[in-house]
């Protein structure tokens, strides 16, 4: 991994727009700081496509996609993606998406998990989910640490299941879709782009190894520096690493890429 002073101008002057994960990436110790905000009203404002991709719930997704300063949000680990256009919300979901019994698949998971796993439990933002199960290893208290995230993660995949780890949650889910499949479709359908054209033109900030496929993907993918706490579990390390962790992290990513535009920078302070 490279510091941000390796972003080059003409990689920055060239962007058509930025992909950000939100938990640990936007976020500072679970709250979303007014710079990291800001940064996103900066970005949008000087030109720059701005679309969240994260594991959080379609429900939260609604919320963002009509009210953050973004032109979409794919949420759900690639499920689904919402954006407007001209003032309606448009709910893209990935064809692979399981439609039928997978509440009923994901229920003998959620039970096995809480039955075999100490301190593990469902996710309080479960009931806004469309189409995964999200236990909650870290988000509230107690902590159970990766270790117990990674034995979450292998019941799933006994199951059948695709699952991630997240610095908070382990998501799991059957269909055969993740963060990037869903941002190919997400521009080809919102912007007629193909993505493997236009992936040099486009960052991608994240901080965990649910991250792992848009690291391995985007020639520019910046992690926070949080990213390094998972050393040798994250195969695909992003190419540049900001100095700071989450919220001051992106702000960092955000101001090198505004300032080499000549746009205006926000200030670090929250
Ligand atoms: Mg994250």
């Amino acid at each position: 991994m490279q510091p941000l002073s390796a972003l080059t101008p003409a990689i920055a002057r060239a962007l058509t727009g930025l992909f950000t994960d939100i938990d640990g990436t936007l976020t500072h110790q679970g709250k979303l700081p007014a710079h990291a905000y800001a940064a996103l009203w900066r970005l949008q404002e000087a030109g720059l496509k701005v679309v969240p991709i994260t594991g959080r719930p379609a429900g939260w997704c609604d919320l963002i996609a009509r009210q953050w300063p973004v032109d979409g949000v794919i949420g759900e680990n690639g499920a689904l993606a919402f954006y407007e256009d001209a003032g309606r919300l448009v709910r893209l979901y990935h064809p692979a998406v399981a439609k039928d019994d997978v509440r009923a698949r994901l229920t003998q998971v959620r039970d096995e998990v809480l039955r075999e796993i100490p301190g593990a439990r469902v996710a309080k933002d479960q009931f806004a989910r469309m189409f995964d199960l999200a236990i909650d290893f870290a988000e509230e208290a107690p902590d159970l640490g990766l270790a117990v995230a990674e034995k979450i993660r292998q019941c799933f995949v006994r199951h059948g299941a695709i699952a991630k780890v997240s610095h908070i949650h382990v998501n799991g889910w059957f269909g055969d879709y993740d963060k990037l499949a869903m941002t190919a479709l997400f521009v080809r359908t919102r912007w007629q782009l193909e993505l493997g054209q236009v992936r040099e033109r486009f960052v991608f900030c994240g901080d965990s190894p649910n991250d792992e496929p848009m690291f391995a993907y985007f020639p520019h993918a910046c992690g926070v520096a949080n990213v390094q706490a998972f050393g040798a579990t994250l195969h695909h390390p992003p190419t540049y690493v900001a100095a700071g962790e989450g919220a001051s992290g992106f702000v960092e990513i955000a101001n090198r890429i505004l300032t080499l535009r000549g746009a205006k920078p926000v200030t670090l302070e929250r």
